[in-house]
């Protein structure tokens, strides 16, 4: 089984999205295994994004990551990555496609509701970034019994 970070940003805590967002994961029968709200520090959106750091844009990131608490959590399933990001869909929710979290909730670019891991390497990267306690939960649910 593969685990997946997510965050769900600032604007899904303001807008009350946070139930109908972890509904989209649960309704595919995804298995939540952490889950935390957390106050993004400076230092941790610096690392986060350090790959946009050098774009005009990156203020904006940063005033709107530490606007409000993301929730934090770790997602698992067989090919839980590509299928999250598929939930998810592009950066920009005008290119979404309809029926997509960031078609459904989000408004524009700078607002997009959620992260999502990207790859397997950057999902260890990320999930021991925001788990450094490593807390995981272990717990089987019936339907792991299909998983392969
Ligand atoms: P993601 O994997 O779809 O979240 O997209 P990226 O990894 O390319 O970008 C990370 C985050 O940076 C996005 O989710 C946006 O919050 C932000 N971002 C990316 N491109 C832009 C942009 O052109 N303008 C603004 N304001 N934010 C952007």
């Amino acid at each position: 089984m593969e685990t997946t970070l997510i965050l769900l940003k600032p604007d899904t805590v303001q807008r009350w999205l946070i139930g109908q967002i972890i509904s989209r994961f649960e309704n595919k029968g995804l298995k939540i295994i952490w889950m935390k709200m957390m106050n993004l520090s400076e230092e941790i959106i610096n690392e986060h994004y350090d790959f946009l750091a050098d774009k005009p844009f990156f203020p904006k990131i940063k005033s709107y990551m530490t606007s409000a608490p993301v929730v934090a959590m770790a997602v698992s399933w067989t090919n839980v990555i590509k299928t999250v990001r598929i939930l998810t869909w592009a950066t920009n929710p005008a290119e979404a496609l309809p029926g997509s979290i960031r078609w459904d909730f989000a408004l524009t670019i700078d607002w997009n509701v959620i992260h999502a891991s990207d790859s397997e390497e950057t999902a260890q990267i990320e999930l021991k970034r925001f788990f450094k306690e490593w807390e995981i939960t272990n717990y089987t649910k019936i339907s792991d019994e299909t998983v392969g």
